[in-house]
């Protein structure tokens, strides 16, 4: 009698915590296309309603800031692109001005490799719009030296106080090669508020991770720029971010040579001799930048960019094949088939 009392009222106990404790075994697994690409988003740790609620806000977030970032459309950017054009004084945007501020750091560490000024040159070469023309062709020289020659640069604009202006009648800021890192840093800060631990950000392979995945390290694998398969893999760090810029993202073909949607804007072309490079950085804004801007370094010049931008984990992969990495690189990446020829240095 007295143990079955016991049990009922263990049983009764152990249904009373269920309905209170969040079920740790529960894992959200969502994929949406939003910011222009598939984002999956993995929530862990919590139970099942708290990551439904969390990722209802996650894609709110998202969606405001495509909105607000997006280079052609009718958004608070086109507003101030065509009020820096004028040279005039006007009040700064609060939902963009932390980008352009912080764009402006990175341009700068990066030598205007990174350089989200030059939306017109991006423009010029068609890879403005979401579905790049596949029979494209590139523009005159003419028309890149005119904008070679106006080189605008986010030093181009002025800030003081709350007032803006800008200085070259050619600035258009594009932020395609940041706005992603930006907002999947958005993304986790938010998550980490509505009281997440572990979870995973993928924007398109692009990524940001905070905890870990049951009792091991998020997992993630790196893109072959030259196949659709996967080259190296690679534990994350708690909080840490992986981007990739790469020629095999956005790109058309003339006459047998492909022009990709990463411009070197010291040349107004497609930067070359580079196939990809990854960077792992605990800002997800600093690891967008910076890939695009190591990318247009190429094989000669990545490290002292590198440097300067404060990034320790790089890969680059040149139009060889050859992989070049730092050594704090070399000791975290698995590869899946040793590459034929990897050179380090830092
Ligand atoms: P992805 O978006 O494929 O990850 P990136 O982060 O390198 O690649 O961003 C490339 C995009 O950034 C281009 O589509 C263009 O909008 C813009 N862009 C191109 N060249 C530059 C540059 N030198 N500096 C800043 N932005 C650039
Ligand atoms: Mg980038």
């Amino acid at each position: 009698m007295k143990s079955i009392l016991l049990l009922t009222l263990a049983a009764l106990l152990s249904v009373g915590c269920d309905s209170q404790k969040p079920t740790p075994l529960y894992e959200l697994n969502e994929t949406a296309y939003t910011f222009g690409t598939l984002v999956d988003v993995t929530i862990i740790g919590v139970d099942e309603q708290q990551a439904n609620d969390a990722y209802t806000a996650l894609l709110e977030d998202f969606s405001y800031m495509h909105n607000t970032w997006h280079a052609w459309q009718n958004n608070a950017l086109r507003r101030i692109n065509n009020l820096l054009k004028t040279g005039a004084n006007f009040t700064l945007t609060p939902s963009v001005f932390p980008l352009i501020q912080q764009a402006q750091a990175l341009s700068k560490q990066s030598e205007n490799l990174f350089n989200p000024a030059i939306g017109e040159m991006v423009a010029l070469w068609g890879f403005h719009s979401s579905e790049p023309d596949e029979f494209a062709i590139p523009p005159s020289d003419d028309e890149i030296n005119a904008l070679l020659n106006a080189a605008p640069k986010m030093a181009d604009i002025d800030v003081e106080g709350l007032n803006m202006r800008g200085n070259n009648a050619h600035l258009q800021l594009d932020f395609g090669a940041f706005a992603k890192g930006v907002a999947v840093d958005v993304a986790i800060e938010h998550l980490r508020e509505l009281g997440i631990k572990h979870a995973i950000v993928n924007a398109g392979g692009d990524l940001r991770a905070i905890g870990q995945h049951d009792d091991r390290p998020w997992h993630i694998g790196i893109r072959d720029p030259r196949s659709e398969g996967i080259i190296a893999a690679l534990d994350i760090g708690d909080g840490e971010s992986v981007f990739t810029s790469g020629d095999y993202e956005r790109f058309f073909e003339h006459e047998g040579k492909r022009y990709h949607h990463i411009i070197d804007p010291r040349t107004g072309y497609p930067a070359t001799g580079t196939r990809s490079v990854t960077v792992i950085h605990d800002s997800g804004a600093v690891a967008d930048a910076a890939a695009t801007a190591l990318f247009i370094a190429g094989a000669d010049n990545w490290q002292r960019i590198a440097k300067s931008m404060s990034i320790e984990h790089v890969m680059l992969i040149d139009e060889q094949g050859i992989v070049h990495m730092t050594p704090a690189m070399a000791e975290r990446i698995e590869f899946l088939q040793p590459p034929g020829k990897i050179r380090l240095s830092e």
